[in-house]
C-alpha cells in the first residue's frame, strides 16, 4: 500500500479537545528517521488502534509517548496530553499524569511475585488502603492472578503474564492505557481473551491506544484507527471503515 490518500474523511473529533494529541512526530535512531511526521489523536473514552506490520514504527510511537529517555534527544514534533506538553517530559512525570503502558512482550518482573508486580504498577499512589483493595479487584477480574498471587511472575504462562501486564497497568488507575501488540506470541484462544478484556475496559469507559499487527481483531474493537507504514500514517478512519477498505483488506487481512 503506497497511498497517502485517506480511506475516508478525517476521523471525527469527539466532544472537546483530544486527550492525547500527537502532531508531526519525528523520531530517529542514529541517522535513520523511523517516524516521519505522524499525527494522530485519542479522545476520552475512545479505543484508537494503530495497525502496521513489523518495523512500521508502532513500538517507537508508544515509547515516544511514554517518554523513553534514549529517544528524547531525537524527538521532534508535539505531544500533548490533556492540554499539557509531554514531548520533553520524563517517564515518571508522564506516568503521574495518568498514562500507563502495557509494553511489547509484557515485561513483567520475573523474579517478583504476582502481587509485587501489581504493587509496582501502583508505585506512585499514596492511597495505600485503596491499593490493597485494587489488588483484590485485580484478583477478581483476573482469577488466575488471584490464585497465583504469591507465585513468581516468571513462572506464569505467556497469556498469564499478559494478564498480569494489563493488571499492573490498571493498578496505576490510568486515564489512558497504551497497549503494545498484546497478542504477540499468544495462542488464538488467549488472543481472543486479551481482546475481550480490552473490550471490557472500553465498556467501562477507559481510554485506550492500541498498536497491533493483528489488524482484523484490533480494528474490530476500534472506534477509530490509523495505518502506519514505514513511519508514515497512510490511512485513517473508523474501525469499521478501515475493515472494509480494500487497501487494508489486501495488505493486512489477507484478502
Ligand atoms: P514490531 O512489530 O516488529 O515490533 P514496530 O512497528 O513496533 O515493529 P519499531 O519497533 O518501532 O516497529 O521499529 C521501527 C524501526 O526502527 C524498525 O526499522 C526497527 O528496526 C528500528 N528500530 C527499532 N528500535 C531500534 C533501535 N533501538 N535502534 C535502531 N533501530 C531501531
Amino acid at each position: 500500500m503506497a497511498t497517502t490518500e485517506k480511506a475516508v474523511a478525517e476521523p471525527q473529533a469527539t466532544n472537546g479537545q483530544p486527550m492525547l494529541k500527537v502532531e508531526d512526530l519525528r523520531v530517529q535512531y542514529g541517522n535513520v528517521e523511523v517516524l516521519k511526521g505522524i499525527s494522530f489523536e485519542v479522545h476520552a473514552g475512545e479505543v484508537v488502534v494503530i495497525i502496521g506490520s513489523n518495523g512500521a514504527g508502532k513500538t517507537t510511537t508508544l515509547k515516544t509517548v511514554t517518554g523513553l529517555p534514549e529517544l528524547l534527544k531525537s524527538v521532534r514534533g508535539k505531544i500533548t496530553f490533556e492540554g499539557k506538553r509531554i514531548d520533553r517530559a520524563k517517564p515518571d512525570k508522564i506516568a503521574r499524569l495518568g498514562l500507563a503502558h502495557v509494553p511489547e512482550g509484557r515485561q513483567v518482573f520475573p523474579d517478583q511475585t504476582v502481587k509485587d508486580n501489581l504493587l509496582l504498577g501502583g508505585y506512585q499512589r499514596r492511597d495505600y488502603m485503596e491499593i490493597g483493595r485494587d489488588i483484590d479487584r485485580m484478583a477478581e477480574r483476573f482469577p488466575i492472578l488471584g490464585e497465583r498471587r504469591t507465585q513468581l511472575a516468571g513462572l506464569l504462562s505467556g497469556g498469564e503474564q499478559q494478564m498480569l501486564a494489563i493488571a499492573r497497568a490498571l493498578m496505576s488507575r490510568p486515564r489512558l492505557i497504551l497497549f503494545d501488540e498484546p497478542s504477540m506470541g499468544l495462542a488464538p484462544l488467549i488472543v481472543k481473551q486479551v481482546f475481550e478484556i480490552i473490550e471490557e475496559l472500553k465498556k467501562e469507559g477507559k481510554t485506550i491506544l492500541l498498536v497491533e499487527q493483528m489488524a482484523f481483531q484490533a480494528l474490530g474493537i476500534a472506534d477509530r484507527g490509523y495505518v502506519l507504514e514505514t513511519g508514515e500514517i497512510t490511512l485513517s478512519g473508523t474501525g469499521k471503515e478501515l475493515l472494509q477498505d480494500d487497501r487494508v483488506k489486501e495488505a493486512y487481512l489477507g484478502a
